[in-house]
């Protein structure tokens, strides 16, 4: 493990545990230990996370709503000589959560970014969903509008690889049937549910046995589906 301790100015992009703070790397804490700002999502959940790792660093508060103002003012202190680590409530910054515009701006700038990688739902649910991963697309949560829903489906119809989603417990019964009457109740597919939670739950196979799987569920916690290409199975 090194992490440069002169270095100044700079983003440390830092993925955070999606579930078990286990997965917490020790370059990801190491990072953070090392910012004199914090640039997070909520700044109750990452209260938490410092609290953990007992440290108290200045946070502020850098959502989708405040993206635009917060990414320059962020930018300015890195190029003052800052060290800010950009954390979102869970995984990576960026996939579905706040991040790009500051990254863009600091590209922009020619400021330094450091990585640190970790834990993010998609990549873990489809490693392991046993659905093919030579190829795959990911296209985060699906549209609001039920016809956009099922034109977006429709469209990854004949896709060559698994197409990864995340979904929201309020919609997951609807988007599975969604699934099963379009692309067909045969159709492979993995329900990836609370991953590396206490109630973890990875259902593989066709979809309508998914259904019948997970309908004896408490149907409550996070998930993340991959929808396998047409014509795959375990066989
Ligand atoms: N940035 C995060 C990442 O890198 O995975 C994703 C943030 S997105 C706003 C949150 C969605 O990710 C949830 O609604 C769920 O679909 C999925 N997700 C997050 N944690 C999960 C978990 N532990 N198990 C399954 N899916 C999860």
């Amino acid at each position: 493990m090194s992490l440069d301790q002169e270095l100044s100015g700079c983003l440390f992009f830092v993925a955070t545990p999606i579930g078990n703070l286990g997965d917490l790397s020790q370059r990801a804490a190491l990072s953070i230990e090392n910012s004199d700002i914090i640039a997070c999502e909520d700044t109750r959940v990452t209260a938490k996370l410092l609290q953990h790792l007992n440290l108290r660093i200045p946070m502020v508060s850098y959502r989708e709503e405040n993206e635009r103002k917060k990414s320059q003012e962020i930018a300015l202190d890195i190029e003052s000589g800052k060290k800010v680590a950009l954390l979102s409530d869970a995984g990576y910054p960026c996939i579905n959560d706040p991040g790009f515009r500051l990254v863009r701006e600091c590209h922009a700038r020619k400021l330094k970014i450091i990585p640190i990688p970790g834990p993010n739902a998609a990549l873990t649910a489809l490693a392991a969903s046993g659905l093919p991963t030579h190829q795959f697309a990911f296209i985060g949560f699906l549209p609001k509008k039920r016809g956009q829903v099922q034109k977006t489906i429709e469209s990854w119809k004949d896709f060559d690889g698994s197409v990864v989603l995340y979904e929201s417990k309020y919609k997951i019964e609807k988007t599975l049937n969604a699934i099963s009457e379009i692309l067909g109740s045969d159709r492979f597919i993995c329900l990836a549910r609370e991953l590396t939670k206490s109630y973890e739950s990875i259902l593989s196979g066709p979809v309508n046995q998914v259904i019948e799987e997970q309908s004896q569920s408490s149907g409550k916690g996070e998930f993340t589906i991959v929808i396998g290409p047409s014509g795959y199975s375990f066989e």
